[in-house]
C-alpha cells in the first residue's frame, strides 16, 4: 500500500478500517543469505538499502525488543554535518543528503526539517575554530554561514548575552541541519525493507554465534538457532556484550545518555541551539515542548536511565544560555545506552571473523548517520569492499595509528 493524499481520502470513506499492517510478523526461518542483528535505526536502513539498492532481499532484521525501543527511538533527533576531519565530513555530508530525499525514498512522512543548527562560541579562540571548521564543511560540500552576536540576537533574542562567564560572541550556523521525527525513521525504514521482502523478527535476542574454524555461519536466538552466510551486528548501546560472545573485544565503553522534554511552550525555538561552554544543546518539538540534553553520565552502565547528577548539570548549561527555562516544567526524561568509541568515531567493518561483521560504536550521534550507515554497511555487506565514504571506519584503527579525533579531544568517554 503507497501512502498519498488519496489513499487518506479513500481510507477517510472507509472510517480508517482499511490500512494494511505496516510490516508483517514472519516466522524466522531455518536459513537467509544476510542476518542483521539488531533491529534499530541503522540496521534498519542497511536491511532496507541491502535490498533496494544492491537486491539482495533473502535478508532478516533481528531484535531483541520491539522495533523502536532502543536508541532510535530515544535521541533528541538531530541531524548534522558539521564535521572537520575527512574521514567523517563527507560521510556526514552523504547522510545529510540522504535525509533530503528520505521521504520520498521510503514513502514514509519522517518529518525531516531542516531548520537549522547553531553552534554557539563564547570566546576569541573558539571562533577561530569555528572559521576553520566552518571552511572545512564548505570544502566537504556542506553548507556554513558565520554569524557574529547581533547576526545570532535576530534569531535567539532570549538567550543570555551579557553572561559574564560566558558571554556569546557569535555563532556557526548550518542552515541544512535540523531535526527528524526519530520513530518515524524507525517505521519507515522497516515498512520499506519489509516491503522489498526482509523479514523483521522482534522479541528475538541472539544469545551467542556459531563459529567453526573461524568463520561464522550463524546465531543462537531466543527462537531458536538460524544459519546465514553473512551475519551484520548492529546493536549500539550493546555492541561490547553482543561481540563479547563472539569472543571479541571492542574500543568501546558503554555509558548512558540522558535526554529531557518540557512541558508544550509557545513557538520558542525555531532551530537547534548548542552551547559552546558547556555540553548542552536545545530545540523545540512541534508539538512545543523543549527537547533538550547534555553529557553523558560518567559511569559504565547497561541501564536504559541516569543519575541526577547529570540532570542538574544539564539544567546548569540550559540556565547559563537561556535563564528563562528555568520557569519551564519538566515534563519528562529517559536515558539510551551508547557505544561510546575511544576516538568518538565509528566502526562499520569486517572483524576477523570470516562472515562477521560490526557496525557501531556511534557514541552520541549515530541518528543523524542512519542512512549513510545503512547504505555504506549495506555496500560492505554486498560487495564485501568498504564503501568509499567509510573506508576510514576500521575496527584496527587504533592498532595503526589512524584514528578520526574530530575534536582534537575527542568525544571518548574518559574526556568527559
Ligand atoms: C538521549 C539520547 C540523545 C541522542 N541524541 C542524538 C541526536 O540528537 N543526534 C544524533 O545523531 N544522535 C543522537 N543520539 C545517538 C543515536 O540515537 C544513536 O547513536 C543511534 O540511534 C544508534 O543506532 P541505532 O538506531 O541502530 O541504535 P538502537 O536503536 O539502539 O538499535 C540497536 C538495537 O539492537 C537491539 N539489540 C541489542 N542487543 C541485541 C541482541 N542480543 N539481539 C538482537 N537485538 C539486539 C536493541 O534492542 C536495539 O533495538 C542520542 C542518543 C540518546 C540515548
Amino acid at each position: 500500500m503507497r501512502y498519498n493524499a488519496l489513499q487518506i481520502l479513500v481510507q477517510a470513506f472507509r472510517r480508517n478500517q482499511g490500512w494494511e499492517r505496516a510490516w508483517r510478523d514472519p516466522e524466522p526461518q531455518p536459513y537467509y543469505d544476510i542476518l542483521i542483528v539488531g533491529g534499530g535505526g541503522h540496521g534498519l536502513a542497511t536491511a532496507h538499502y541491502l535490498a533496494k539498492v544492491y537486491g539482495i532481499s533473502n535478508v532478516a532484521v533481528l531484535e531483541k525488543g520491539w522495533i523502536g525501543s532502543g536508541n532510535v527511538g530515544r535521541n533528541t533527533t538531530i541531524i548534522r554535518s558539521n564535521y572537520l576531519l575527512p574521514g567523517n565530513g563527507p560521510f556526514y555530508e552523504f547522510s545529510l543528503k540522504l535525509w533530503e530525499s528520505l521521504e520520498q525514498d521510503l514513502n514514509f512522512n519522517a518529518m525531516v526539517s531542516q531548520r537549522g543548527i547553531l553552534n554557539l562560541f563564547h570566546s576569541d579562540a573558539q571562533r577561530d575554530a569555528f572559521v576553520r571548521r566552518g571552511n572545512a564543511m564548505l570544502l566537504a560540500g556542506a553548507d556554513a554561514v558565520l554569524l557574529d552576536a547581533s547576526g545570532v540576537a535576530k534569531m535567539y533574542p532570549q538567550l543570555d548575552y551579557e553572561n559574564a562567564r560566558f558571554p556569546i560572541k557569535g555563532g556557526l550556523l548550518q542552515p541544512r541541519g535540523g531535526t527528524v521525527r526519530h520513530d518515524a525513521v524507525a517505521w519507515g525504514y522497516a515498512r520499506s525493507a519489509d516491503q522489498h521482502g526482509v523479514d523483521i523478527i522482534q522479541n528475538c535476542e541472539v544469545k551467542g554465534f556459531t563459529i567453526e574454524n573461524g568463520v561464522c555461519s550463524g546465531v543462537e536466538t531466543s527462537r531458536g538457532p538460524i544459519k546465514a552466510s553473512k551475519i551484520a551486528v548492529c546493536v549500539a548501546g550493546s555492541s561490547s556484550r553482543v561481540m563479547a560472545a563472539a569472543g571479541l573485544r571492542l574500543p568501546i565503553e558503554s555509558h548512558v545518555l540522558q535526554a529531557f522534554v518540557s512541558e508544550g511552550l509557545k513557538p520558542l525555538i525555531p532551530g537547534v541551539i548548542t552551547f559552546g561552554a558547556g555540553h548542552f544543546y536545545i530545540s523545540q518539538s512541534d508539538k512545543g515542548g523543549l527537547v533538550f540534553g547534555g553529557d553523558i553520565d560518567g559511569y559504565n552502565s547497561y541501564a536504559q536511565r541516569g543519575g541526577l547528577a547529570v540532570v542538574e548539570d544539564v539544567c546548569e548549561g540550559g540556565m547559563a544560555l537561556m535563564p528563562m527555562i528555568g520557569r519551564a516544567r519538566l515534563l519528562r526524561m529517559w536515558g539510551g545506552i551508547m557505544d561510546m568509541s575511544m576516538d568518538g568515531s565509528p566502526f562499520i567493518d569486517k572483524t576477523s571473523i570470516d562472515g562477521l561483521y560490526f557496525n557501531g560504536g556511534w557514541c552520541y550521534g549515530g541518528f543523524k548517520a542512519t542512512p549513510a550507515s545503512g547504505r555504506c554497511y549495506a555496500h560492505l555487506l554486498a560487495t564485501n569492499e568498504p564503501h568509499p565514504l567509510a573506508g576510514a571506519y576500521r575496527l584496527d584503527r587504533f592498532l595503526h595509528g589512524r584514528m578520526i579525533d574530530e575534536k582534537g579531544a575527542g568525544a571518548q568517554p574518559n574526556l568527559h
